[in-house]
Formats: C-alpha cells, structure tokens, sequence
C-alpha cells in the first residue's frame, strides 16, 4: 500500500507540475484549466477496485482512478497523457466485468466511466421527443438496465440485449453485444447510428456510417483500442409487455443444432421467436448441480437429470426461446408457440414455458446474479471462455469438447451454445468472427467460475484443452470477448483485418495509451 501510495504521490506531482506548466504556457487552453488532478483518485480503495475485475484472475495496480464528470475531463487527461514525453497509459473501465483485466492500467490511469453518470451532468440516456424517431442517445458509460428504464417510459426498448444488464454501453460496444435477439437483429454494434468518441489523440470527434466513418467502425468491437466511446445513438422498437420463455429440451446434438438453425432462420417474430440462445447441461451438471435455477425448479431438474440416465446420453441440451407479446396479441399467442413447437424435434414432453414481464426476462441474469451473491460465490474467479465456431464444425466441437473433454467436468457454471446468422454483422467493425464465409457461426460461452480451492487451475487446463483441441483439429474458433498472450495470437485473431487494424491505431492512438489491458499492442512509450 505504502508502495502504491508513493508511486501515486510520485506521479501526480508530475502531473501537478505538468498541470501548473501548461496552465501558464497554455493559458488559452481551456481544457487544461479543468481540475483534471483533483478528480485523480489515489486512496487505497480505489486502487484496489480498479486493480482487479469480474474474472479476480489478472491483477495490475494503476496510479490513479480519474473521476470525470464529462466528457471534456477524458479529452484533458488524454491530452495531458500524451503531452509528456513518456505518456501514461489510460484505460476506461464500465463495470470492470471483463475477465482477463481489459480493463487495467497497470502503472497508469483507469477512468472510472461510472462517475459520469453522477450527480447534475445533464441528462446521460436522452430520448428524442419526436415520438416516430426510433433511437437514443446514451452515454458510454450507462448501464444497460438504465437504457432500458429510460426507454420503457416512451415504450421503446433497444432491440437486442447482452444476457446480463449491469454492464456499460461503451463496455459491451468495445466487443460486440451478443445475445439472443443477434440472430435477427445483429449484435449490438450492429445498432447504432452514431458515436461520440474521445480518440487517443484527446480529440472528440462524432463519427457514423457516413462521417468519420473508419473511427466508428473501428470503435464498434474495438476493445477499447481507438478512443473511448461517451456517447452511442442506439437503434430502439417499440417493446412488449410480456414474454413466453421457453425452453426445450434434447439429448443429442444434431436435432438440438438443426431445429436452431431452422428457428433462426425465420426472418420475422411472425412465426418465429424472438430471441433464441441454447444451453449444454454437462453430465455431471445435472446430477451433481445445484438443485434449482432461476428458470427450473427443482422437479424439472430432476426429470431432467432422469432423462440423462435413462437414454445414458453425455449431456442434455436446450433451447432456449422467447415468443414478445402485447395485450392485444395475449389471445393468439399461445396458439402460435404451439405451432411453432410442433415444427420441432425436442423429447416429447420436454418443453418448459413460463409467462413473464418483458423486464422480468431481460433482468433475469440480473436475479442470478443476487442468487449468486447470497450464496458468497459472485466473487469468485470467473476463468470464461466465449468462442464463435463456425456452423460446419459445430458437431465435431460438441463431440470433441462437451463429449471429449469436458464428459465428465465437475459442474462450474453455465455453458451456452447458439447460433447467429453472418448477414447481421458489419464486417468493417472490429469484432472479429470465424473465416469461411459460412453464413452461420455459433457462440459457445464456457461461463464458468471457480469457487473451491483448484478449481481455477483445472478450469484453465480445461480452456486450454478446448482451444488446442480447436487448433490440433482445424476448427477454426474465434474467441470472443478475446485474449490472447502473444502479438501472434492477436494478429491471428484479427486475420485479414489486422493490418487495418494497425494503421487505425498509428492514426488514432499513435502513443499506443489507450485500454493496454487487451495486450494488443506495445503499451504507451
Ligand atoms: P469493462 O470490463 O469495464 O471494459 C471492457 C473493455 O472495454 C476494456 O478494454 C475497457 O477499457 C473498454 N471500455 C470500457 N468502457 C469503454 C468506453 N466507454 N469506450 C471505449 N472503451 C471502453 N457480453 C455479451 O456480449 N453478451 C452477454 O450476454 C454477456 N453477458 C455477460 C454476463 C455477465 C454476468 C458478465 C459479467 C459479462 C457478460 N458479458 C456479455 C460480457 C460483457 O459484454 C463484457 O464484460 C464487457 O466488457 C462489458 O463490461 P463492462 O461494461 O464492465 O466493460
């Protein structure tokens, strides 16, 4: 602590002299007269929180946690940054969810993005009053369940949803926003009409399709790399009152990935769902798992776990869907799930239906999350592992990872499978997704956590195992939510976009300052 202390008073007195320096040098500067140092935070909690992350697997100590109150405080620290002769590197921090320390700065700046939605700044999620304008305008730092309260007043919602609302609209947009309404809609980076973005060169700059066009592509999927995002305009609908949510269930892997492959593609909510995910329930998940879920109460996982042993199959596998609905299609929509269910080849008998408020369902890994809390085991190492494979290789991952490596795993957390449709996804972001061309590639998201003393060396044996598995058998996955320890590694991840990539990085972050957490490029010098 004393050590921290001491680097941190070291550091801000340069950036004390620095300030004094450029007040009077550049006195017509009125960035530099904002109280940039009084908003850089040193105390012992703050470093500490801002040293770790959701995964508690990488830990980096920065010197300082910056509290803007506005955008114009992130262009004055940048600028300051890059005014010394040795930058210090900045890194934005949403929620801090990330789970590999994306969103460390070891030695530097983390901008606590959450304080600038504190207190009298202006209104940070804004709707227009125009009632045919089917957009808003958040800042980079609100949370996903503010957007959606905000909106619900004018009964408009964004169209798609990450699986958990806690976390910020820069955070998710600097990845790409995955859930189940993606196979319709796109991501979330595929809905947004606009940008604000403070680049690593301490400029603000609004870029769109149309207007500085290569920033908001890049800055969409952009792990943060090329500027921090303060404002985003967000594609809305009008929402629904209420949802069917459903899931059904298989016990093999063919009909389970045909029927959702069928389900996406179903271009409208006419006669289809409107959000499609899928889940693996591991052999020993459903025999030695816990005993109830936010979903299936505890006689649902019983017949669930007989059904295992009866047809002696490696893992159960689900569906899950949800059917919106409003007070004048409550009538009808129970027949149309009925409909859409006989299309479809789960274990008779199979099939679980709850009937819930929209918010209830959009929230509902927000009720997991309190569930998880209760229990002491929210806090936990969280070793994730997300993957995009590509559709043609998708049986021969379910044979050699839920059938092969991980048959009889101890049971650790969700593993989720769903398949995305390509046609919803801009190229030109940065996100990268599987080579190939194949107009299907699944997500596979291994969320697990390690709550016992080993469980996080064993969790990470078995990622490793999975991703030589990939590798060794010419899968071609892509890693989502990335990580990887070499230059190699990333120039593999981005393929043919990396050399775009490094020329929007020379041109936007030329000091190399901005989210060093990711480990893409060499850090600020
Ligand atoms: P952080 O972890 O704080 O930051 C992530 C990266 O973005 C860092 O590099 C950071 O420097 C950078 N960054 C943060 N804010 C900005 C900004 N304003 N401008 C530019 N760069 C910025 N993801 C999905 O896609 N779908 C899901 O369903 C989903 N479910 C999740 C469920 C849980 C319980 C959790 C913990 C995470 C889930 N995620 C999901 C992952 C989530 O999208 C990432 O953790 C993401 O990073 C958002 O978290 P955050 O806002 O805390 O960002």
């Amino acid at each position: 602590c004393l050590e921290t202390f001491l680097m941190a008073t070291s550091f801000l007195c340069t950036i004390n002299h620095f300030h004094m320096v450029a007040s009077v040098s550049l006195a017509d500067d009125d960035i530099f007269n904002l109280d940039i140092v009084s908003k850089i935070h040193t105390d012992h909690d703050s470093i500490t929180k801002a040293s770790s992350d959701f995964g508690h697997i990488v830990e980096a100590i920065p010197n300082g946690v910056f509290h803007p109150t506005s955008p114009a405080d992130i262009v004055a620290l940048i600028r300051l940054s890059i005014s010394q002769p040795k930058p210090f590197a900045v890194a934005a921090r949403g929620q801090g969810h990330s789970a590999r320390g994306q969103a460390l700065a070891p030695g530097g700046i983390v901008i606590g993005m959450r304080s600038m939605g504190r207190g009298d700044h202006g209104h940070r999620v804004s709707m227009s009053p125009s009632s045919d304008q089917l957009w808003v305008d958040a800042s980079g730092e609100q949370l996903w369940a503010d957007v959606l309260r905000a909106t619900l007043e004018h009964g408009l919602a964004p169209r798609v949803w990450t699986d958990y609302l806690h976390i910020t609209v820069g955070g998710t947009l600097s990845n790409g926003g995955i859930g189940g309404q993606a196979f319709r809609h796109g991501p979330q980076i595929f809905n947004v009409h606009e940008l604000d973005v403070v680049t690593g060169m301490g400029e603000m700059i609004t870029c769109s399709p149309d207007k500085n066009s290569d920033l908001f592509f890049a800055a969409l999927g952009g792990l943060g790399q090329f500027g921090v995002i303060t404002r985003a305009r967000i594609a809305l609908e009008p929402a629904p009152k209420r949802v069917l949510w459903v899931r059904i269930a298989y016990t093999d892997a063919e009909s389970f990935t045909s029927d959702q492959e069928l389900l996406i593609s179903k271009p409208s909510s006419a006669s289809g769902f409107d959000y499609i995910e899928g889940q693996v329930q591991l052999n020993r998940t459903l025999t030695e798992g816990r005993r109830s879920s936010s979903f299936f109460s505890a006689s649902e996982l019983d017949q669930l776990a007989k059904l295992l042993l009866d047809t002696g199959s490696a893992a159960i596998y689900y569906i899950e869907g949800a059917m919106y609905y409003n007070d004048d299609t409550a009538s009808s929509v129970n027949q149309k799930l009925e409909r859409l269910l006989e299309e479809l080849n789960f274990v008779p008998g199979f099939a679980f239906v709850r009937d819930v408020s929209y918010v209830e369902f959009l929230d509902r890994v927000g009720r997991e999350e309190q569930r998880l809390r209760a229990a002491g085991v929210w806090d936990v190492p969280h070793p994730w592992l997300n993957l995009f494979v590509p559709r043609s290789r998708i049986l021969d991952f379910d044979a050699g990872v839920f059938k092969g490596i991980l048959r009889d795993a101890k049971p650790a957390g969700p593993v989720l499978m769903y398949p995305m449709n390509r046609d919803r996804w801009d190229g030109r972001m940065t996100t990268a997704t599987p080579d190939g061309g194949e107009d299907v590639f699944y997500a596979v998201g291994l969320l697990r956590s390690a709550v016992a003393a080993g469980d996080l060396e064993r969790l990470e044996r078995e990622n490793a195992a999975v991703l030589a598995f990939c590798d060794r058998e010419g899968v071609g996955c892509t890693q989502y939510l990335p990580h990887h320890a070499s230059r190699d590694g990333w120039r593999r991840h981005f393929g043919e976009k990396w050399g775009r990539l490094a020329a929007l990085k020379r041109r936007y972050d030329p000091r190399g300052i901005l989210s060093p957490g990711q480990g893409i490029f060499p850090a600020a010098g």
